[in-house]
């Protein structure tokens, strides 16, 4: 039986773990935290799960693909309210996006802004052209979906050993013990740039999430997810009495996940009130009711990280994230399972290496306070 250790239990560890446990490896799981804990970029209530990916058609299967794979987990796990896309203009990404989900075969429709607005209780529509609905996308019930993945893994025979671990040559040192399998996958999230410094760069920043009283008919179901590609913002109604969640989503300061306190800027609430105000009016006066604050690690062109180290090949480095890897989760690990055991050759999008600046697989995203490259905990 092949072997395997994998290190950090967020959505992507976790997802390895339970694929290869399922595909009968011998698993250790490791996480010096318990799985879904707060500090994970895999923490917290909610995600987005949505199949537009610009011109990507990568993206668009992978993520079609995992929606089938969380269904089979637990169709609990996912809230099937749809997302919404608001379109500034016409000939952008959401032009693109849509032409790719028709080419995939994944659910589209272009809405006019009269259809639109019947989505949610009250919408601001002055300042877009169009809306793109995907009604079969929806939100992911974050940090249960990665206990579940870990609970299934641990079901399917893997150990879950809690403990900081570190790279020793091909091996793993655990709390000062040497483990040794046929093959390690390091998925450290923020920490991956920490552990393996030449050959992993990612800016991990501060991501500031708000929480909006409002009253009922806000609730997600059956309000959807939205995203605002262009004025980088997204979010959904109020899932599980949470209130209406907004994140503005440009890129914020450099942040350490281990000592940094998580108190959201104050621009950030400046750019969510005003937000609400315009896109929706009718909550303009509505309190904040609780505030978030995670991070990004982010690759340069947001296309994730998935290869072999150069000097180990049994050794597989995973992360890149970039804010939008979540719902990716289980459909990456799958493939994971093919590149590692040679039945298809790695992507090259996801290699070690210097990458370029890309147009953002999550929103524009940069135009706000952008990180310094190197700083926080990368
Ligand atoms: C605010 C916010 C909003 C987002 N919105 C979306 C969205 O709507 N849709 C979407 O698809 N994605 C979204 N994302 C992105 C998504 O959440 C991340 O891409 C994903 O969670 C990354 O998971 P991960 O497993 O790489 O990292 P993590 O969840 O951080 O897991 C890494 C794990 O490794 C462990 N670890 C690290 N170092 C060590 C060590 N030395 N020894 C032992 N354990 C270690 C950590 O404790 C941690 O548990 C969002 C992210 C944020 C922050």
């Amino acid at each position: 039986m092949a072997s395997v250790i994998v290190v950090g239990a967020g959505v992507f560890g976790a997802s390895v773990a339970d694929r290869l446990a399922g595909a009968g490896w011998d698993v250790t799981l490791v996480d010096r935290d318990e799985p879904g804990h707060a500090r994970a970029e895999s923490g917290g209530e909610s995600r987005l799960m949505r199949f537009s990916h610009g011109p990507k058609h990568w993206y668009a299967r992978s993520a079609w693909r995992a929606r089938e794979l969380w269904l089979e987990l637990d169709p609990r796990l996912v809230v099937e309210a749809g997302v919404v896309w608001f379109a500034r203009r016409e000939g952008g990404w959401e032009d693109e996006s849509e032409r790719v989900l028709r080419e995939e075969g994944i659910p589209v429709e272009r809405l006019d802004l009269d259809q639109a607005a019947r989505l949610y209780p009250s919408l601001g529509t002055s300042d877009l052209a169009f809306v793109l609905h995907e009604p079969a996308a929806g939100i992911l019930r974050a940090r249960d979906a990665t206990r579940a993945l870990v609970q299934r893994a641990r079901e399917r025979g893997a150990r879950l050993e809690l403990g900081e671990a570190k790279p020793d040559g091909s091996a793993v040192s655990v709390n000062g013990r040497r483990l040794e399998a046929d093959r390690v996958v390091w998925a450290c999230g923020a920490w991956l740039g920490r552990l393996f410094p030449e050959l992993v760069r990612l800016r991990v920043t501060q991501q500031d999430l708000f929480f909006f009283g409002a009253p009922s008919g806000w609730a997600t179901p059956p309000v959807p997810g939205f995203v605002d590609y262009d004025g980088a913002a997204y979010g959904l109604g109020a899932l599980d009495g949470h209130g209406v969640k907004v994140a503005p989503d440009v890129e914020g300061r450099p942040f350490d996940p281990d000592t940094r306190e998580r108190a959201p800027a104050a621009e950030n609430e400046r750019l969510a009130r005003e937000l609400v105000a315009r896109r929706f009016p009718a909550l303009k006066h509505a309190p904040i009711s609780s505030t978030a604050v995670c991070q990004y690690s982010l690759t340069a062109d947001t296309e994730f990280i998935a290869a072999p180290h150069p000097q180990h090949p049994g050794v597989w480095l995973l992360g890149g994230g970039s804010g939008h890897g979540f719902k990716h989760g289980p459909a990456l690990a799958e493939r994971i399972l093919a590149w590692m055991t040679e039945d298809e050759g790695p992507e090259p999008r996801f290699g070690l290496g210097p990458r370029e600046p890309d147009r953002s697989l999550r929103t524009a995203g940069a135009g706000g306070v952008t990180a310094t490259p190197g700083a926080g905990a990368g």
